[in-house]
């Protein structure tokens, strides 16, 4: 299949897979690329966060914690975007 479609972020009009910017009301599509970024940085997040918050003390405690929260918020906002561009683009 060539002719696969996505829809717009900003409109929702049906615009080529491949295009970069939306024939309908000229925004910028944001990258696939970008999304594995942010899923990427968020695992790192957890990875660094869950240790610090788990064997610091004090202050440095709250710090891990807020990054493991960080790093959460990030795959889960990445992982969601995700989905919503695969559902668009079966359409
Ligand atoms: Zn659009």
């Amino acid at each position: 299949m060539s002719d696969r479609r996505k829809r717009c972020t900003a409109c929702g009009e049906s615009i080529p897979a491949s295009a970069k910017i939306c024939q309908h009301c000229k925004s910028v599509q944001p990258s696939n690329l970008l999304l594995y970024g942010a899923i990427l940085l968020g695992v790192f997040c957890l990875l660094i966060g869950v240790p610090i918050a788990l064997f610091a003390v004090g202050l440095g405690r709250l710090v891990g914690f807020l990054v493991a929260i960080f790093g959460l918020a990030l795959i889960f906002g990445g992982y969601t975007a995700y989905l919503d561009r695969t559902a668009g683009r079966e359409l």
